[in-house]
């Protein structure tokens, strides 16, 4: 690039057109990295769940179906592994529809403290391990614009990873601060953290720490990155800090504009 530049300096007028052509043919060809990037890793994580159902099931056929002990446990697992492979192409489908730029937001006006609590309620209800919950939420409401089922899903991904990697009797500290012009939410862990190099990568597609400590988890890997997709549509951004062995904070904003009668 550099060479042609220098030949072509010379001729005025010609070289931005020149520097525009070269630059665009890198992005197409970044964009067509990740294309197949993506598509490698899709078939690799749909081969996965398949191949060991293929194990379980010639298992089963070979005999296994007889014995009492062992079939339900074989079923079991192909069971499971079907719930992956539908959770995974649920987020696939999901990701492809945020992608088409067509894509509609039914944005509602909200009070999100409350929103907030009823999702953190929920899985106050339904969680099985011994973890608290602690809520630093403000008295007052406070209204945004969003889509309700979008956030929704939001948080389902970020609380849930937040109960995934919680030690025994550990504390999930969920907050929400106003600030000028919009609020940050934030939901904290005392979990085994992120390596420090790391933690940037959690919002890319398919990525995740140990690759196969997280799948035995059940994960998709593709949770942050909707999550992402979803907050950056908003308008808001989300990111993450961690401490290994400490915990995970991750953490979003949504605009806000205070509106009359609210107070600050
Ligand atoms: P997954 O379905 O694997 O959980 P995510 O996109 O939700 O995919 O997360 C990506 C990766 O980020 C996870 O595999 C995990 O390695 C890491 N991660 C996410 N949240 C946490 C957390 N609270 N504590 C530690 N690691 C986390």
């Amino acid at each position: 690039l550099r060479a042609n530049f220098s030949i072509l300096q010379k001729e005025t007028g010609f070289v931005n057109g020149l520097i525009t052509v070269l630059h665009d043919i890198t992005e197409q060809e970044k964009i067509e990295m990740e294309r197949r990037e993506f598509v490698a890793n899709v078939s690799h994580e749909l081969r996965t769940p398949l191949t060991t159902m293929r194990s379980y099931l010639e298992a089963l056929a070979d005999g296994a179906w007889k014995d009492e002990e062992i079939a339900p446990h074989f079923l079991n697992v192909t069971q499971n592994e079907t719930e992956r492979m539908i959770r995974l192409v649920n987020d696939l489908l999901q990701l492809s529809k945020m992608d088409s730029k067509d894509y509609q937001f039914q944005k509602t006006k909200v009070d999100f403290v409350k929103f907030f609590s009823g999702i953190i309620e929920r899985f106050e209800m339904t969680k099985e391990q011994n973890v608290t919950f602690k809520r630093n939420l403000p008295q007052k409401p406070i209204y945004v614009k969003i889509d309700q089922d979008k956030l929704t899903q939001v948080l389902d991904n970020i609380i849930s990873n937040a109960l995934k990697y919680s030690p025994e009797g550990g504390k999930v500290t969920f907050s929400v601060e106003k600030r000028q012009q919009f609020i940050e939410i934030s939901v904290k862990d005392q979990g085994m953290g992120i390596p420090k190099k790391n933690v940037d990568r959690i919002f890319e597609r398919f990525y995740r720490v140990d690759k196969a400590r997280t799948r035995k988890m059940g994960g998709t890997g593709l949770g942050l990155a909707i999550a992402k997709e979803m907050i950056t549509a908003h308008g808001g951004q989300i990111w993450a800090t961690s401490m290994e062995g400490k915990g995970t904070t991750i953490y979003f904003t949504l605009p806000y504009e205070p509106s009359e009668g609210e107070g600050r």
